[in-house]
């Protein structure tokens, strides 16, 4: 049901909506958007709106500044938060040089070309993502709501109103919901999304962190997307549920294949076992990010592949029969704070390198590596994630895979952008050292 501007122009008379929220994101994958009266629609579609690119993290330098955004009439749909007389409508942009070549900043067209990469072979790219967030009193202060914990239900769950009310906004959206649950730790929830298509799902993701903020702050509360809040809790991941499609077949699937993978399947996860310490920057983007990284917080911290194990950091979740369509690889490391469309360019690049080169996957590990020594994770060959922001730049800024996935100028701009946050941090005197330190040195 792919709008053309036609039906555009049309919905906005027929809805009497007043204004067009023009969506893009920055390279850190945060939501920019300006508002678009309904006499510019026709001149927006044909010729974009330009803006200053220069005031946007990772866009242009000063001197060639004039950015175009063109609004993707596929992604029109009524904001569902917004009153419902003189409503507001809402469409992603892609963004464009003032020549209209496509512009290398752009990180929703970083995820077309990786996704184009993967179409010339035949290939079609599905996910499914399960963000995490936690719902607080307020941001000043990671003050929960309750005390429930995992698939708690009321009274202990105090959110299932609005999860409801959240639910029902992205429905209203066209964003379909497979379930949702109270999440392990206190005040910590889920909403699982139905897999998509990977452009629409980015899209879509990025819309339910909106969705889920705005409903929130109707219920006076805040939700956030920070990985880790709580010391001593679970932080909040977003598992990424991936598969391949090949003339409407999961190519992931195969009857008579180890684990009913295919060769396709195997080959993609070993490529993202092997790229995947170059692509944590990516996927987990923030200082914060590595605090959720450590071992006892169902998070992974090794490089390894299971069926059943969810200690480890890709999970091939059991055939059911009858269901090989849903035959999937997740990867457990991502967090929800990232820049959407770099992520999922970014894990399929990994996967599509294993399958071009034939990568060939190791042993799953069933045992739990978390009881493993260093010795004997050795001996299994299984290697551990970056600890930090600092030790996952560096992981990055050597991968030609990434670096190729994403393109130099989003490369170098995410790099730089990474390496300033480091240094910001490292020279902070933190609440731990001074209640260590002070008393006795
Ligand atoms: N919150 C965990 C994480 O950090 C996941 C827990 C779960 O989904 N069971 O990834
Ligand atoms: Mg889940
Ligand atoms: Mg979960
Ligand atoms: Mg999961």
């Amino acid at each position: 049901n792919c709008k053309n501007p036609d039906d555009v122009i049309k919905a906005v008379k027929e809805y009497d909506v007043s204004f067009i929220q023009f969506w893009f994101v920055d390279v850190l994958g945060t939501l920019k958007s300006f508002q678009v009266t309904p006499s510019e629609l026709d001149a927006a579609f044909d010729e974009g709106m330009g803006f200053d690119g220069s005031s946007i993290e990772g866009f242009s330098r000063i001197h060639e500044s004039d950015m175009v955004a063109i609004p993707d009439p596929c992604t029109f749909q009524m904001v569902s938060w917004r009153p419902a007389e003189k409503p507001v409508a809402r469409m992603f942009c892609d963004i464009k040089n003032p020549d209209l070549t496509p512009y290398e900043g752009d990180s929703r067209y970083v995820l077309k070309r990786v996704l184009k990469r993967a179409a010339e072979k035949g290939y079609d790219f599905f996910v499914g993502p399960e963000l995490e967030f936690f719902l607080f009193e307020d941001s000043t202060a990671p003050k929960g709501i309750d005390v429930g914990g995992y698939f708690d239900a009321p009274p202990l769950d105090r959110a299932n109103d609005i999860r409801r009310d959240i639910i029902f906004a992205l429905n209203k959206m066209g964003i379909q919901v497979e379930y949702s649950h109270h999440e392990v730790a206190p005040s910590q929830h889920e909403i699982d999304l139905r897999y998509q298509e990977a452009l629409k799902m980015a899209d879509q993701a990025i819309t339910y962190r909106v969705i889920v903020k705005e409903i929130a702050r109707k219920h006076g509360c805040y939700a956030t997307f920070m990985p880790k809040p709580l010391f001593g809790e679970n932080g909040s991941g977003m598992h990424v549920h991936q598969s391949l499609f090949k003339n409407g077949k999961n190519a992931f699937y195969d009857p008579k294949g180890e684990f009913n993978l295919s060769s396709d399947g195997k080959s993609y996860i070993a490529g993202l076992l092997t790229h995947a310490k170059e692509l944590t920057a990516v996927c987990n983007q923030w200082v914060n990010s590595y605090k959720r990284l450590v071992p006892g917080y169902e998070a992974p911290v090794y490089v390894a592949w299971a069926r059943r194990n969810r200690s480890s950091l890709v999970r091939v979740p059991m055939y059911k029969p009858g269901k090989e369509e849903a035959t999937r690889v997740e990867l457990r490391s991502p967090d929800p704070a990232c820049n959407l469309y770099l992520a999922f360019a970014s894990m399929l690049a990994a996967g599509l390198e294993g399958m071009e080169a034939g990568y060939s996957l190791p042993a799953p590990v069933e045992e739990d590596i978390f009881e493993m020594n260093v010795q004997e994770r050795a001996k299994h060959g299984i290697d551990s994630l970056p600890g930090s922001l600092h030790e996952a730049v560096n992981e990055l800024s050597k991968s030609s895979v990434i670096r190729e996935a994403l393109g130099d100028h989003i490369f170098n701009k995410f790099v730089e952008n990474k390496i300033i946050e480091w240094d910001n941090y490292r020279i902070q005197i933190t609440e731990y050292e001074l209640n260590k330190y002070l008393p006795v040195l």
